[in-house]
């Protein structure tokens, strides 16, 4: 095989809890992973060594040396195998970048999956996953796609059976937000709080209305306690999130570690409604309309 195409999801936090600050820096999480029709598309090519370029409206604020999660996944499949493979890879990428919505994840995730295949090594998921969960907290669920509860770090996950299909519209940021940097701020806020941070636990009503396709109701229980730090941080979200509510949508929140805002419609309609409000606004860079749960990537 000389060439490999994969489509590799974006993703939206439906529940995202954190607990405390544990001593490694780290928190425990429950995060409920939805993956939305928004893709990077990774395309693995023979060639000697591994490289990547980047392609798309994003290209410029990905690097393409060894910071590039793409390489770091190519690099790390290699050594699982124990031999030295040569990749071309090429991102086109629509996925914000530094978004809250898993870009870098998911392109990780791809080039696990392209290169399985260009390479032939015929690799189970499980394997993939096992080298996924090294290369980042949020890169298992990229791999799966689908809707999923992570614990942990995010990386141990399980299915959430969902029934049917949401629709989604994202309000895209003019610029990114550092991960790091938002849970460095949800630390501070709780430390001035002087509140005890509770044990993260799996919202119930939230996984009755996954589970029905309810989406009034899900609606009422998305929930993400990163958002009071993305908003500290960037307080024009706010006018993003009240626009979306004032324009009908059925649930509005920051979507991971943000800037994006994601905006539950009421059907594939209305959330091209809303996406086309949204894209109006002078916080906003761009407006998708998207759904899901779709599925992880897979060689085409
Ligand atoms: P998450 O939702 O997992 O917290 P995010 O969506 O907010 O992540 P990413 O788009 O994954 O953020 O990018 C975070 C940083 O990772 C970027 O600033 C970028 O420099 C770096 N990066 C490295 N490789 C990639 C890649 N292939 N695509 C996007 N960003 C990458």
């Amino acid at each position: 095989m000389s060439s490999v195409t994969v489509r590799v999801p974006a993703k939206v936090n439906v529940q995202l809890s954190v607990g405390p600050l544990r001593e490694d820096g780290y928190h425990d999480l429950v995060n409920v992973f939805h993956a939305v029709s928004v893709f990077d598309e990774v395309v693995a090519k023979e060639s000697e060594s591994i490289t990547v370029s980047m392609a798309g409206d994003w290209a410029e604020q990905v690097p393409v040396d060894d910071g590039n999660l793409a390489i770091q996944a190519a690099r790390a499949l290699a050594k699982h195998a124990g031999r030295t493979y040569g990749a071309q890879l090429v991102i086109h990428k629509s996925i914000p970048v530094a978004g809250g919505m898993a870009g870098g994840s998911a392109d990780a995730a791809g080039a696990l999956v392209a290169c399985n295949e260009l390479w032939g090594l015929g690799l189970p998921l499980e394997d993939l996953m096992e080298i996924a969960a090294d290369l980042g907290s949020d890169v298992p669920f990229s791999l799966l796609g689908g809707t999923a509860v992570g614990t942990g770090r995010g990386e141990r996950l399980s299915d959430v059976p969902t029934g049917g299909q949401f629709h989604w519209a994202f309000a895209v940021a003019r610029e990114g937000l550092s991960t790091a940097k938002v849970y460095a701020e949800c630390d501070r806020l709780r430390e001035v709080a002087g509140v005890e941070v509770p044990w993260p636990q799996l919202s119930e009503p939230l996984l009755a209305a996954l589970r029905t396709g309810d989406a009034a109701a899900l609606g009422g229980q998305l929930g993400n306690d990163l958002q009071a730090a993305a908003l500290s941080l960037r307080p024009d979200l706010s006018d993003t999130l009240e626009a979306g509510r004032r324009a009908g949508a059925l649930g509005a929140l920051v979507s991971g570690s943000g800037p994006t805002c994601a905006f539950l419609a009421t059907d594939a309609d209305h959330a091209q409604r809303l996406a086309d409000t949204l894209s109006h606004l002078p916080t906003c860079r761009t407006a998708l309309a998207a759904h899901g749960p779709v599925p992880g990537p897979r060689p085409a």
